[in-house]
């Protein structure tokens, strides 16, 4: 499903190269498909810069990624933006919801994206469907200030998987939520792995999560560990 050569991830600092930053140092890892992957570690470790890297959202400065043997850095932004609408779906810590836009709206707009239009009555129902399945059909018209962190981390999730991506990336989704709202947000997204046979790979700091992943990967200092 997913694999990464030798990634290296350096950020530059435009004063004095004294102070660049090598975060990833030669990261290599592959992911199967359906596959539950935890990618853990200290703070600062780089896990942050992996996932976004494995998910098309930042340039690697060396190395590479295929995503179902597409070579996402081979392609423009414009191309892989496409792959990472259609085949990606990102979960963050802190939800990242549009404001403006109520929990249905948040909801369809990778659909709207995708197919290049306005909401549709088609659309309207998916994305309500999509609202089902992560319990929150009673909150399609709340916007993200009026909902709890648990239930905007429910709607990232259908925001995420509404284009029916092959695989989830999470930087730690339950970061932000207490334990027992996050063990919610674990069992749904365990769910979605089963039913739909979604690949997720989460960067998680919750040693009890990481113990429900089919394999762990220890970043540390740039690098894998373990
Ligand atoms: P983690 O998610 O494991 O905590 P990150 O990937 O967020 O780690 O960050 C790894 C390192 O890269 C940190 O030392 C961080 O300060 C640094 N870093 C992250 N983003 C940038 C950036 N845009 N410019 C410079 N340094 C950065
Ligand atoms: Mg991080």
């Amino acid at each position: 499903m997913l694999v990464a050569k030798n990634i290296h991830k350096i950020y530059r600092n435009p004063v004095s190269k004294a102070n660049d930053v090598h975060v990833l140092k030669g990261v290599s890892l592959s992911v199967e498909m359906g596959e539950i992957v935890a990618i853990v570690g200290p703070s600062g470790a780089g896990k942050s810069t992996l996932l976004h890297i494995l998910g098309g959202l930042d340039q690697p400065s060396h190395g590479e990624v295929f995503l179902r043997d597409q070579n996402l850095y081979a392609f423009n932004d414009i191309k892989r933006a496409k792959i990472r609408n259609e085949k990606v779906g990102f979960i963050f810590q802190f939800y990242h919801l549009l404001p403006e836009f109520n929990a249905l709206e948040n909801v369809v707009l990778p659909a709207m994206i995708k197919s290049r239009s306005r909401m549709t009555a088609q659309m309207r129902m998916v994305g309500m469907d999509f609202l089902k399945k992560v319990g929150l059909s009673e909150r399609v018209q709340h916007k993200p200030n009026e909902l709890s962190g648990g239930e905007q981390q429910r709607v990232a999730i259908a925001r995420a998987i509404i284009n029916q991506p092959d695989i989830l990336f999470c930087d730690e989704p339950t970061g932000n939520l207490d334990s027992e709202t996050g063990q919610g947000v674990i069992d749904l997204l365990m769910k979605l792995n089963a039913v739909n046979k979604q690949t997720l790979v989460m960067v998680t700091h919750d040693e009890k999560i990481a113990q429900r992943a089919n394999r762990v990967i220890y970043l540390k200092d740039g690098e894998v560990a373990a």
